[in-house]
């Protein structure tokens, strides 16, 4: 595996240094998608979010890692390996539950939770849907993934893509929310 830096990024000189090493991943993998529903599987919509947001960094002048060249979603194992390397390390994924269960929130170890809890408010915010805030890893279907317990990531649940009305906003609002969430990875990558 060759793990290749995106740095074509826009210089923005006025803006502090980055100091923290970035990298963002797509949840599941090109073989294993994830939850699927509403005629749409979870690996698919992570990758395309993935490279919105990559493009977003770019644009931010933050320099950052994938799992994956840009149509490629590594499985976990080569992520993990990935994050560990990385200060900063977040991996998107969708949730699944009834069709009524909404909103949008993290799992992470305890330094991670106030990142994570901006991501999760950002992404509810921008998309007009619950805030489920930061939780420990053990909290969710994703407990025993190992981004967060082996690669010290933050898991990003976006929005159920088992609720109709999470999706219909994520699908009107994506680009938008790829923006706002690069905005919040790029502030903390430059914080000292
Ligand atoms: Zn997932």
């Amino acid at each position: 595996m060759t793990i290749r830096w995106i740095d074509r990024v826009k210089a923005i000189p006025s803006a502090p240094p980055q100091v923290w090493t970035v990298m963002i991943s797509a949840g599941h993998s090109d073989t294993q998608p994830g939850v699927v529903a509403n005629g749409f599987r979870e690996a698919d919509i992570v990758l395309e979010f993935r490279q919105l947001v990559s493009a977003e960094l770019c644009e931010l002048g933050i320099k950052h890692l994938l799992d994956g060249e840009p149509h490629e979603n590594l499985p976990l194992s080569q992520a993990v390996d990935i994050a560990k390397r990385c200060d900063i390390a977040v991996e998107f994924h969708t949730d699944s539950a009834s069709p009524r269960a909404s909103g949008s929130w993290t799992l992470s170890h305890a330094p991670n939770k106030p990142l994570g809890a901006k991501l999760a408010r950002m992404t509810a915010d921008t998309l007009g849907i619950e805030n489920r805030g930061a939780r420990p890893e053990n909290a969710g279907h994703h407990h025993r993934l190992a981004f967060v317990s082996d690669g010290g990531g933050i898991i990003h649940e976006l929005f159920f893509l088992t609720n109709p009305h999470d999706l219909a906003a994520y699908m009107q609002h994506k680009q938008v929310l790829a923006g706002e969430i690069a905005g919040v990875l790029a502030t903390a990558a430059r914080k000292p």
